[in-house]
C-alpha cells in the first residue's frame, strides 16, 4: 500500500504546531498534525494543545484567577466593606474547575482541526529519510506505525521541564510544572526550585491558598529579564508586602525525602555565599528551565541540524538547514511563550504557500501572572544603555489613577521608554493589575512604529487602567496631566 501524502506534515499538536497545521489547512494545503500521547485523556485518547493547553499557560491561570478570588476574600473585601464569617477551599473543586476548563478547551482544537480538515495522526512522529522531494515520517501509534510522506514538515515538538540531577521528580512530593497544577490540598510548607515566570506563577497559587512558599533561585539578580525597575518592585511587593521568601543566589546541594510522623517531608541543603542552610518542606517545585524535546525525533537519519541545547537550528523565518523542513515554539531559539510558537506557525505555513509570513521578534510580549501583573515588550533600561542608545522615559504609578483607586489596587506602574531623537517607542514595562491586557496597546504602538507622542494624542477611556499609559506616554515628554 502506498504510503500517505500530505502537502504539509506537522508534528507536534502544541500551539506552535496546531496553529501551522490550521493556517496551512486554510491555505488550501492538504496538512496531517502528528500528536503523541504525552497528555492523553482518561480514554487514552491524544490531547491537542500541547504544554499550553494542558500543563502550562491555561491551567496556571486557571488556579490564579481561583487563587487570586481567595486571597481577596481574604484579604481585599474588607475594604469594601464586605465581611465573611469564614472563608474556606475545596482544593478538589477548583482542581476540577481547572481540569474542566483544559477539557474543553484540547477538544475545542480538536473541533477546529475537523473545521479546517486538518488530519490528526494519533502517535510519535519520527523522521526516517527521503524519497524524491519528499521527506518520511514514521508514526507509531497505538496500532503500530506507518510512514507518511510530505513536501514540507514543520517540526514543533515543544520543550519539557528540566530536572536537576539527584532529584527525581515523582510529581506528587517533588513536582515539575505537572504535579504542582494537581496537588490534592494547600502543602504548609512549598519549596520552589528556580524564582523565574512558572516558579513565581506556581509559588503564588499555593501562597495565596495558604502555603509558607520559599522559592530558591541560583541568579544573583531577581527576574533579570524584566527592566530593573519593575524587579525591584516586583520584589517589594512579593517579598514585603506578601512574604513570599525568594533566596537569590542559592546553590542547591542534597534533596533528600524522609518521614516527619505520617508525612514525608523534603529536605533541602543549600549553601549561599559561605554559608550552608536546610530548607524543611512538605511539597518541593522544581521549575529551573525547560528542555527541547529532540530526542526521538530522528534528526540524525535526514541531518537536520541542532543546537548546542538540543533545540532544532533555524533562521529568522523558521527555516532549518534542510529545504522543507521547519521548525517552531519551544523546540527553537527565542522565548518560550506560546503566543511566539503561534506566530512562528502562522509565518511558517504562509511562507510554505508562497506567502510573505512574517514575525516581528521586537513586538513579541511577556506576561507573569503574579499579583501584580508584570508584562512588557521591547527593549529594557539595561538593553538600551548597552546598546548606546539616548532614550527618554515617561513612569507613571497606578496610584494616581482613579480607576486602580477604585478597584482597590493601586500597586505599580507604566513605565516607557522612547528615543531621544525620533520619539519612536523602544519599550514599555507595566507591573500592576491587568498588566497583561494593558500590554497590548504598547504592541499595537510598537508594531506600528508609533511615537510616544501618537499615544499621548490618543483618546483613552475614563476611568480606565489604560489612562496610565496615557499619561505614560505624556510622561516622556514631561507633560503628564494627572501627576
Ligand atoms: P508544546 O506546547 O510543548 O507542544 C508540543 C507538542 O508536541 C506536545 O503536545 C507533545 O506531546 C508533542 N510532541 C513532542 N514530540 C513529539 C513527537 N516526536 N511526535 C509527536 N508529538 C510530539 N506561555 C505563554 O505564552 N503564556 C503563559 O502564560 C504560559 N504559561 C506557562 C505556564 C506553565 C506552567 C508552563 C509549563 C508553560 C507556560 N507557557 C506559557 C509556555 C507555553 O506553554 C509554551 O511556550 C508553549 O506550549 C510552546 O508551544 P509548542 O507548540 O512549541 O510546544
Ligand atoms: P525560566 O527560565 O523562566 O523557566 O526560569 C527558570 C529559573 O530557574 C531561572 O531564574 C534560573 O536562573 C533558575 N535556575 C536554573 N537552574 C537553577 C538551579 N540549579 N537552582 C536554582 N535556580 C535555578
Amino acid at each position: 500500500m502506498a504510503n500517505k501524502q500530505f502537502d504539509v506534515l506537522v508534528i507536534g499538536g502544541g500551539p506552535g504546531g496546531y496553529v501551522a497545521a490550521i493556517r496551512a489547512a486554510q491555505l488550501g494545503l492538504s496538512t496531517a498534525c502528528i500528536e503523541r500521547d504525552s497528555y492523553a485523556d482518561l480514554k487514552g485518547e491524544v490531547r491537542l494543545g500541547g504544554t499550553c493547553l494542558n500543563v502550562g499557560c491555561i491551567p496556571s491561570k486557571a488556579l490564579l484567577q481561583s487563587s487570586e478570588l481567595y486571597d481577596q476574600a481574604g484579604h481585599s473585601f474588607v475594604m469594601h466593606g464586605i465581611g465573611l464569617d469564614s472563608l474556606k477551599i475545596d482544593i478538589g473543586t477548583m482542581i476540577r474547575r481547572k481540569d474542566n476548563i483544559v477539557t474543553q478547551l484540547t477538544a475545542g482544537i480538536r473541533g477546529l482541526f475537523k473545521k479546517n480538515k486538518v488530519t490528526l495522526l494519533p502517535g510519535h512522529g519520527r523522521f526516517v529519510g527521503r524519497d524524491d522531494d519528499r521527506w518520511q515520517v514514521e508514526v507509531v501509534g497505538k496500532d503500530g506505525g506507518e510512514i507518511v510522506e510530505a513536501k514540507n514538515v514543520v517540526v514543533a515538538t515543544g520543550s519539557r521541564p528540566r530536572h536537576l540531577d539527584g532529584i527525581p521528580v515523582d510529581n506528587k512530593i517533588v513536582c515539575d510544572n505537572v504535579g504542582a497544577l494537581s496537588l490534592d490540598a494547600v502543602p504548609k510548607r512549598l519549596g520552589v526550585i528556580g524564582a523565574g515566570v512558572i516558579g513565581l506563577e506556581l509559588g503564588s497559587v499555593w501562597k495565596r491558598l495558604g502555603a509558607d512558599v520559599t522559592v530558591l533561585e541560583a541568579l544573583p539578580d531577581f527576574l533579570a529579564a524584566a527592566d530593573a525597575a519593575v524587579a525591584k518592585e516586583a520584589w517589594k511587593t512579593f517579598t514585603q508586602k506578601q512574604g513570599l521568601k525568594i533566596q537569590l543566589d542559592a546553590r542547591i546541594g542534597k534533596v533528600t525525602q524522609g518521614k516527619k510522623g505520617r508525612h514525608t517531608q523534603v529536605t533541602v541543603e543549600y549553601e549561599c555565599g559561605d554559608a550552608s542552610h536546610v530548607l524543611e518542606c512538605d511539597r518541593l517545585i522544581v521549575s529551573v528551565g525547560r528542555i527541547a524535546n529532540t530526542d526521538g525525533l530522528g534528526a540524525e537519519n535526514v541531518d537536520l541540524a541542532l543546537d548546542e541545547r538540543g533545540r532544532v537550528t533555524v533562521d529568522a523565518h523558521c527555516q532549518t538547514n534542510q529545504p522543507g523542513i521547519w521548525a517552531v515554539g519551544d523546540v527553537v531559539r527565542g522565548a518560550m511563550l506560546a503566543h511566539k510558537g503561534m506566530e512562528e506557525g502562522v509565518m511558517v505555513a504562509e511562507r510554505i504557500a508562497g506567502q510573505a509570513g512574517h514575525v516581528n521578534y521586537e513586538a513579541i510580549p511577556w506576561v507573569i501572572y503574579t499579583h501584580p501583573e508584570i508584562a512588557w515588550v521591547g527593549k529594557t533600561e539595561a538593553q538600551l544603555r548597552a546598546a548606546g542608545i539616548d532614550f527618554r522615559v515617561g513612569q507613571i504609578p497606578f496610584a494616581a489613577n482613579g480607576r486602580a483607586l477604585g478597584q482597590g489596587d493601586t500597586t505599580g506602574f507604566v513605565r516607557m521608554y522612547a528615543d531621544t531623537a525620533t520619539d519612536r517607542v523602544l519599550g514599555v514595562h507595566v507591573i500592576g493589575n491587568n498588566a497583561s491586557e494593558l500590554i497590548a496597546e504598547a504592541v499595537v504602538a510598537m508594531e506600528f512604529g508609533a511615537a510616544s507622542e501618537d499615544i499621548a494624542r490618543i483618546c483613552h477611556a475614563h476611568p480606565t487602567l489604560s489612562e496610565v499609559m496615557h499619561e505614560a506616554a505624556l510622561a516622556v515628554d514631561k507633560r503628564p496631566l494627572h501627576f
